[in-house]
Formats: structure tokens, sequence, C-alpha cells
């Protein structure tokens, strides 16, 4: 049976964040021929509305007002809730994005249905559409049925493929208006911490490193790698904690989930609480002086060696091919 579905879309620093667009991909399959319609919320996001509807929404409708500029649980969820009650759809997408994981089961417990949550993968069509998500910190997956009732989903960043944007699409963008009762917090202001190039949790190639990378010298040489790879880097907890990069770059079951189609291990163990944040990335690729390293149980490609002299001839030759 076709169903309507709506998809919140995420935006940051004026731009939709990759994972709408899986999320729009994921709403087409479950949506079965019916409508999706996409979501924004914020102070000023009419300008992308358009873009939603290049990669697959029908329609999109857009909440502005002066208390969405910033996230906050309070006020995304009252508008979120207006946007439901307005069109009552069969199905709901979120991203797992830090908004989607604290959004998402705020609104399922108000609605009293399930939430099928980190979602990396959909089979079969309709009725019988399962929905795969990982389980025990990515040691298993699991196959989920929505029984009855709203379905509710969360869709795990770089796992599901947008469509491929088609700028001759057109959609109706509607403007929803919202009255938001009091907030328990409003922000003001947020001082970001200043982060260069692409996104960690998006980023197609993550080059990782551990505590063998023995100081931020060493995280710098593994920067130049990333970007020219055009990539991100990550690091596990034993190299946070040793201070040779911030935690915003911790990767693992306390860290960031991160499901790039690269990912180079730098001088990382492979304790199971690391691999629960990167083993599901298409091609992992480790490079560890200890040929028993746990990590290379989980990697496509290893390489046995010291890093401070792999690294380097890798940083040559890519340079080498690139000129
Ligand atoms: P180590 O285990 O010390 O490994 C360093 C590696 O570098 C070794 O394999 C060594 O052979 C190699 N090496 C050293 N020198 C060189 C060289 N010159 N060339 C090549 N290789 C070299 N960890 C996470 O990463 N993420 C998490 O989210 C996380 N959450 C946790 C939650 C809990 C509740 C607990 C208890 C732990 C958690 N940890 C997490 C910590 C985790 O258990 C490990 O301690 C940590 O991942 C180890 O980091 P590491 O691999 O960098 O360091």
């Amino acid at each position: 049976m076709p169903k309507k579905v709506v998809v919140l879309g995420e935006a940051r620093e004026g731009a939709l964040r990759n994972v709408s667009f899986e999320a729009i991909a994921a709403a087409k399959k479950i949506a079965n021929g019916g409508e999706v319609v996409g979501v924004l919320l914020g102070e000023d996001v009419q300008s992308l509305a358009d873009e939603m509807i290049h990669h697959g929404a029908d329609r999109v409708l857009i909440v502005q007002h002066p208390h969405l500029k910033y996230y906050t649980p309070d006020g995304f969820g009252q508008a979120f809730m207006a946007v439901y009650e307005q069109e009552q759809p069969e199905a709901v997408v979120f991203g797992h994005t830090a908004l989607g994981k604290d959004l998402s089961p705020k609104i399922a417990s108000k609605l009293g249905t399930g939430l099928i949550s980190d979602v990396t993968g959909i089979e079969g069509e309709s009725d019988d559409t399962v929905f795969i998500r990982p389980i025990y910190s990515g040691k298993a997956f699991e196959k989920v049925k929505n029984k009855d009732g709203l379905l509710f989903l969360t869709v795990r960043p770089n796992n599901i493929e947008p469509l491929e944007p088609d700028t001759s699409r057109t959609g109706d963008i509607v403007a929803v208006s919202i009255v938001i009762d009091s907030l328990r917090s409003i922000i003001s202001e947020v001082i970001q911490k200043t982060s260069e190039g692409v996104d960690l949790s998006e980023a197609k190639v993550v080059v990782a490193g551990g505590r063998g990378v023995k100081s931020t010298e060493g995280f710098q040489q593994l920067q130049k790698l990333a970007n020219l790879l055009g990539g991100a880097v990550g690091a596990s907890r034993g190299a946070c904690d040793a201070d040779y990069c911030d935690y915003s770059l911790q990767i693992g079951q306390t860290g960031k989930v991160v499901t790039p189609d690269l990912y180079i291990a730098v001088g990382i163990s492979g304790a199971i609480q690391h691999m629960a944040g990167m083993s599901n990335s298409k091609i992992i690729v480790a490079i560890n002086k200890d040929p028993e390293a746990n990590i290379f149980k989980v990697a496509d490609y290893g390489i046995v060696g010291d890093l401070f002299e792999i690294v380097p001839l890798l940083v040559e030759e890519i340079e080498r091919l690139k000129v």
C-alpha cells in the first residue's frame, strides 16, 4: 500500500546535510509510490527546500521561527509535532545524527510508538519491508519489521544511497506557521570550535590515529594524508586520552560512529570499543607494527610496519599521483 512519509531535513551552516538526501531515498522506498514530504525547521531554511525536491521529496513544509535558529529538543519537538498533526503520515524518517538521536525518541514517546533506530539497510517492499540495524556494538545485525501503526526510523549516515538529484523536479513548498509555547531553554549563541574541512561523521574517507601516533605532530601528518584523500581525521580514545587530539575526533562506542568508503587505521590496536564505531566501513586499511594487532581481524588490507615510515611514503606517493 502506498504510504505518506515525512522526512526531517537537517541543515548545518546553511546547507543540507547529505544524510537528509539519504533519508529521502529511504522514504521513497517506504512510500512505495506514495508521497514523500520533506520538513525543514529553522530560522531561515526556505532556500533549502528545492534541493529536497531535487533529491526526491514531492512536497516540502517549512517551519521558520526565531526559536528554531538553533536546535533545542523543546523547540524542534513542538515544531515537528505541529507538522505531524497536520500531515498524519504513515511513516517518519530522521537521520541518525546527534540531532536525530536526541529528537526521535522524544517524538516517538509523545506519539506512543516504537522507533527503529540506526537503520543501515532496507530490504523488501510494502508490508514485507525489513529494516537492517546493527546490534551488540556492530558485532551482529538484526532485521526488524514494523508490525502495525506508525513506522518511525532513523537512518545511519553513509549507508543508504541518495537518489541522483534531478533539477527539473518540482513540488509545492509550503510554509507552516506555528506558535512555540514557552521553552525550557533558549540558545542565544553557539560558539563553535574551529574545525577544518570535511565533517567526520559524513566523510567518505577517514584517516584515524591511535596511541601509536604518539603526538599532535603525528596527527598533523594524518591530517595531510586526509586532506590529500578529501577525507577527515578521526582518532581512538587512546589518542584522545593522551591529548594528541580533541575528543570530538573520537570514534567508537563512546564516540562517533562512522561508515566511510575507506577507513585507514593508523597505530590503533582495534579494541572492541573502537571497532564499534568503524567496523562497518566499506574498506578498512590498518597500519600497525604489531602483526597480532586485533585491528587486522577487520582490515581488508593490512600493512605491518612502522607508521612513521609508512604514512610519509603514502603522502609522497599520493602527491606524486596527483601531479
Ligand atoms: P593502544 O591499544 O595502546 O594501541 C596502540 C597501537 O599502536 C598498538 O597496536 C601498537 O602496536 C601500535 N603502534 C605503536 N607504535 C607504532 C608505530 N610506530 N607504527 C605502527 N603501529 C604502532 N576506545 C575507542 O577508540 N573509542 C571508544 O569509543 C571507546 N570507548 C570506550 C568505552 C569504555 C566503557 C571503555 C572501557 C573503553 C573505551 N575505549 C574506547 C578504549 C579502548 O578500550 C582502548 O583502550 C582504546 O581504543 C585503545 O586505543 P589505541 O588503539 O589507540 O591504543
